[in-house]
């Protein structure tokens, strides 16, 4: 037990963490209930206390000490109805507990009154005490050592006023001493087990709820890190256009499923005239940044649904689904003049910038992607052959 105790860093004597934090945060997360309990047990507690007035009545009759004790009963009464009332508002298990505790104190006040007025009874006043040392630490919700506490005022304070009061010799104080020492131990041992079981309880939530918090942390982590790379393997790095590798696999999809549905498509291979020069006129940097720029130009001459990919170096590679040779023709052109007009910086002015396009277009089932971009390249290449800044449709000899 106490091995575990120290597993769970409870303290092994009052059966609270060692934490204060996690004490605090323990004793949060039971304060609904310990608020319904205390509302619950109170005011049965209360119906008790009044019960046994009809016993002062037989006993007594209608006394200057029947009153007395009727007058001592309605106070604990109405301040355990009080008190429960308290409590369901305002009683914090965690900065009030000092609220929870007050009815123990009221009661076990109540109680050792009583042998001064009825001392006569003793015998079953000493069985009241034993189930309200039980009551104290198993009925009432408290903490272990207030209600530890408690009971040891009811147990000294009774034991006190037995022997003052109701004059029982000196071996019978020894007997019911020892019976509510006993009564003391068994309540504590009770509770003890009680609040460790409790708590352990609570740890291992937290414990696991711990473990998911790292868990969904690491998940998160792992998905960033996928995304991540993802878009390493999936984007160009200098452009932000689709890989090469990854262009290939959209662009092929695209092409099958034109070819099932029997619709148009066409693909662009696009090379930027003279880029050795311009970066040995401009530098590699500025080389980079046109680059990019034609991306950007590239991104919106075309429409959402076409995929563009740098197919590496100056050169870039455009699938065209839903589009006619003719249209992709016209796309092209259009795509060549926004080039041409693209706006520079000033110390490019001098910059003649300029691309030229081979289109291919796709024909029945038995073009693949590997053939319409062959197609395309050697259509860039007889572009180039005629003189560069230029469009080339393969199969139709077209140029402009
Ligand atoms: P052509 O009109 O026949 O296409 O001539 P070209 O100079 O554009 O073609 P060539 O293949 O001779 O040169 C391509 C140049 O593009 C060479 C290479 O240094 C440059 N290049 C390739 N990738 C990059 C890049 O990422 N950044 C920069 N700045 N230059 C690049
Ligand atoms: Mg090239
Ligand atoms: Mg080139």
């Amino acid at each position: 037990m106490s091995q575990q105790q120290k597993q769970y860093d409870i303290h092994w004597l009052t059966g609270q963490f060692f934490d204060s934090s996690k004490e605090s945060r323990y004793r949060d997360s039971i304060k609904a209930r310990v608020r319904f309990e205390s509302r619950l047990a109170l005011p049965l507690v209360s119906v008790v206390v009044a019960m046994f007035g009809i016993t002062d009545y037989n006993l007594l009759g209608l006394t200057r000490e029947f009153y007395w004790l009727l007058t001592m009963r309605i106070a604990v009464v109405s301040s355990c109805l009080v008190l429960a009332f308290a409590i369901g508002r305002w009683g914090g298990y965690s900065r009030n507990a000092w609220l929870h505790s007050l009815p123990l104190w009221i009661l076990a006040t109540g109680i050792i009154l009583i042998v001064p007025l009825r001392p006569e009874s003793i015998s079953t006043q000493i069985t009241a005490v034993v189930v309200a040392i039980m009551a104290f630490y198993l009925l009432i919700p408290n903490l272990l050592t207030v209600a530890a506490l408690a009971s040891l005022y009811l147990t000294v304070g009774f034991l006190s006023a037995a022997a003052v009061y109701a004059g029982i010799p000196s071996e019978n104080v020894l007997r019911v001493s020892l019976l509510l020492i006993m009564a003391n131990i068994v309540g504590y041992c009770a509770l003890l087990r009680i609040e460790f079981l409790q708590r352990k309880q609570f740890a291992l939530l937290q414990d696991e709820r711990d473990q998911n918090r790292d868990l969904l942390k690491e998940i998160k982590h792992r998905k960033s890190l996928e995304a991540q790379l993802r878009m390493v393997a999936e984007r160009d790095a200098l452009t932000g256009l689709d890989s090469r590798s990854h262009f290939m696999k959209r662009a092929e999809a695209l092409l099958q499923r034109a070819q099932l549905e029997k619709t148009p498509f066409c693909l662009f291979m696009i090379d930027v005239d003279h880029f050795k020069r311009i970066n040995d006129t401009w530098g590699h940097t500025r080389g980079d940044l046109i680059l990019t720029k034609i991306a950007e130009v590239c991104e919106q001459s075309l429409r959402p649904t076409d995929v563009i990919g740098r197919f590496g170096g100056e050169e870039f590679v455009v699938g065209l689904p839903h589009t006619s040779p003719s249209e992709a023709q016209t796309i092209a052109e259009r795509l060549k003049e926004n080039v041409e007009a693209l706006p520079l910086t000033a110390e490019l002015s001098e910059l003649c910038l300029s691309v030229t396009i081979g289109i291919a277009a796709a024909h029945g089932e038995e073009d693949d992607l590997d053939v319409l971009i062959t197609r395309a390249d050697n259509m860039l290449y007889e572009g180039k052959r005629e003189g560069r800044n230029r469009v080339v449709m393969f199969g139709e000899g077209m140029d402009s």
